[in-house]
């Protein structure tokens, strides 16, 4: 007999024996904006995300982990690769899965406008969309 035969119990075939966990040290948020969305924010992919789950913070978009439904529509969108789900995030920008959560703790974002009204704001002097270039200046 196979050594490693009894470890998967009489009668469990081994297609089905348990599978192991896998135990992260950070929380799990659905797909996560990172670092390059800082200074661009250009919000290609508010349009086309289904749910709606984009809200606007100060220095860069945030995906609500309560909404997102993980369909991938957003990240072909960004122009700087600034997405990624939680699983593959780069791990020089870890800390963006953290950042994102503790942003949602607060509840006061509001919903990301579309990436059309961002545009026409960008001109406007005393916009959310004009002031953010100013302060973000890449
Ligand atoms: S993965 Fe889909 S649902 Fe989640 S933020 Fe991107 S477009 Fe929206
Ligand atoms: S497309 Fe990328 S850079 Fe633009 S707002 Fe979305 S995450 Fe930020």
């Amino acid at each position: 007999m196979c050594p490693g035969a009894d470890l998967l119990g009489a009668g469990v075939p081994r297609d089905e024996s348990p599978t192991p966990t896998i135990v992260r040290s950070y929380p799990t948020v659905a797909y996560v904006i990172t670092e390059p969305c800082i200074g661009t924010k250009d919000h290609a992919c508010v349009d086309v995300c289904p749910v709606e789950c984009f809200y606007e913070g100060p220095d860069q978009l945030f995906i609500n982990p309560d909404e997102c439904i993980d369909c991938d529509a957003c990240r072909p969108e960004c122009p700087v690769d600034a997405i990624f789900p939680d699983t593959d995030v780069p791990s020089e920008w870890e800390k963006y899965i953290q950042k994102a959560v503790d942003v949602f703790k607060k509840g006061d974002l509001k919903v990301a406008i579309t990436r059309e009204k961002w545009e026409k704001e960008k001109g406007v002097a005393g916009t959310a969309a004009n002031s953010y270039y100013q302060n973000y200046k890449k």
